[in-house]
Order: C-alpha cells, then sequence, then structure tokens
C-alpha cells in the first residue's frame, strides 16, 4: 500500500489531515463497505490533491462530501474527489446559492479558477441524520459560529466533528451579525450533551480533543468570562492573531478592554 501523505488515522476509521493554513482540519470517516465520507476538504491546491491520493492508498473512494458550514475554507473541493453529493445543512445550501460570489470572494486571487468553481456545490441533508453506508449519523444544526452550522455525531464511534467550535488555537468566533454573543451561547450550549458523551473530538481548527468536556466548558468559561467580567485569563487569548476576534466580543458583551 502506498504511503499516505496527509491523513493520520486518530481513531479506527477515522482519519485526520491539518492543513498549514490556520491547522484546518479535512476529516475522512469510512463507511467499512470501501467507501469515505469526506468533511471540509482544506485547503491549499496540493493539499486538497493529496486527499483523493490518500484515499486511493487506502482502497476507498469518496462516496459523499460534507460541509461544517458556509465559510470559503468549508466549502472547498478537488475533482478528483468525484462528483458525489456533498452535503451540508439545508440553510448552508440556500446561503451558498444565494450569496456564493460573497461566500467565495476571499478566494479569488488566492485559489486556481477551477477550484473556485468547484467550490461550494451543496447538496440539502434530509432530516437528521446522514444517508452514508457508516454506522449512524446524527446532524446538529445551530448558529453560534456560523448561521446553520452543523456538527456530525457518530454515536457508536464516541466521535463529534464539531466544525468551527471548541478549538484550542481560536477563540469562539461568532457570526458577525452576533451583536451580543447570545446565539454563539445558545449554539455552545445546545451542544453540552452531545460534547459529554463524545470521547473523541474533530475541530475545525487546532488539534484533536479526547477531553471533549474540557473544549466545551473552555470555550463556556471564555464567553462567561467576557460578558460577566470584561477580561478573561484564556491562553487563547494571549495569541495576536487573536486580539481583534478578542477585542470585537468584548464589544459584542458592550465591554472595553481591560488588562
Ligand atoms: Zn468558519
Amino acid at each position: 500500500m502506498a504511503a499516505l501523505t496527509r491523513l493520520v488515522e486518530v481513531a479506527p476509521n477515522v482519519y485526520v489531515a491539518r492543513s498549514r493554513l490556520y491547522a484546518t482540519a479535512t476529516t475522512v470517516l469510512l463507511d467499512g463497505h470501501g467507501g469515505a465520507l469526506v468533511i471540509d476538504p482544506s485547503w491549499e491546491p496540493d493539499e486538497l490533491a493529496a486527499i483523493p491520493a490518500d484515499l486511493a492508498a487506502l482502497g476507498v473512494t469518496c462516496a459523499a462530501g460534507l460541509a461544517t458550514h458556509m465559510h470559503y475554507d468549508h466549502v472547498l473541493w478537488h475533482p478528483d474527489l468525484g462528483y458525489v453529493p456533498r452535503w451540508a445543512t439545508p440553510g448552508t445550501v440556500r446561503a451558498t446559492v444565494e450569496h456564493r460570489e460573497q461566500v467565495l470572494a476571499p478566494l479569488v486571487g488566492e485559489m486556481p479558477d477551477d477550484l473556485i468553481a468547484i467550490a461550494a456545490h451543496l447538496t440539502p441533508i434530509a432530516g437528521t441524520e446522514l444517508e452514508w453506508r457508516g454506522p449512524k449519523a446524527i446532524v446538529h444544526e445551530h448558529d453560534a459560529h456560523a448561521m446553520h452550522h452543523l456538527a456530525l455525531e457518530i454515536p457508536d464511534w464516541g466521535l463529534l466533528v464539531a466544525g468551527d467550535m471548541m478549538s484550542d488555537l481560536e477563540l469562539p468566533m461568532p457570526d458577525v451579525d452576533d451583536v451580543d454573543l447570545v446565539r454563539y451561547r445558545t449554539g455552545l450550549d445546545s451542544l453540552q450533551d452531545v460534547v459529554r458523551r463524545t470521547r473523541l473530538l474533530v475541530p475545525g481548527h487546532g488539534t484533536d480533543a479526547h477531553d471533549p468536556m474540557a473544549r466545551w466548558d473552555a470555550d463556556r468559561r471564555y464567553l462567561d468570562d467576557v460578558v460577566e467580567k470584561g477580561r478573561t485569563d484564556d491562553p487563547r487569548a494571549t495569541d495576536p492573531e487573536m486580539a481583534e476576534l478578542h477585542t470585537a466580543n468584548l464589544a459584542r458583551a458592550g465591554r472595553t478592554p481591560r488588562g
């Protein structure tokens, strides 16, 4: 078997590749019947091309894709992954059709035109379970990081593919029109019971968590700090890349930055 270039097996049937850009996760789930579900493939052209090559090395083919949310770095694709359904929540599909240009604008000039052309062609998920050949896969939709965002739970595997929530690198990053953090907190809270029964959490950016509740607690504590105290000792907030976001979160909470 050819060596895998990017995918790393993190649990049985679960493979993750991390992009050199923002440690963005590509998550691959094997359905046990020779098929693979490819979630949020990312990011740079050579990294995207390595995913189908790695699937071939594993002896599986891409059966379907999944986009956790509408942001440009989560709706990418590669022609060698094939013309298979690429699922997303109905609201995400609607947004990427109605606002396609706006969604993909950050890619223009950064990615080859052919990869932009095949990005964000999504199919709505019917109901709250994926119709794939693997074990039961539950879609948990919320509006925290983005409207119509989903987290995918595979209960038999104790797995949660979280999208852009519960990262060890990035602070909670609300949708632009979340003006008071209430929507973010509501979305995070809606995942609490799911995270509690999860054993492995794969965030959209950062590293995988084997103690998922610690990630949930960190995000909740940060939001509480911002709203109630106007300050936090969350280590993520000391990252210069997070300064602007932290200041914006304080403003959302009606706070001005303090020490
Ligand atoms: Zn995002």
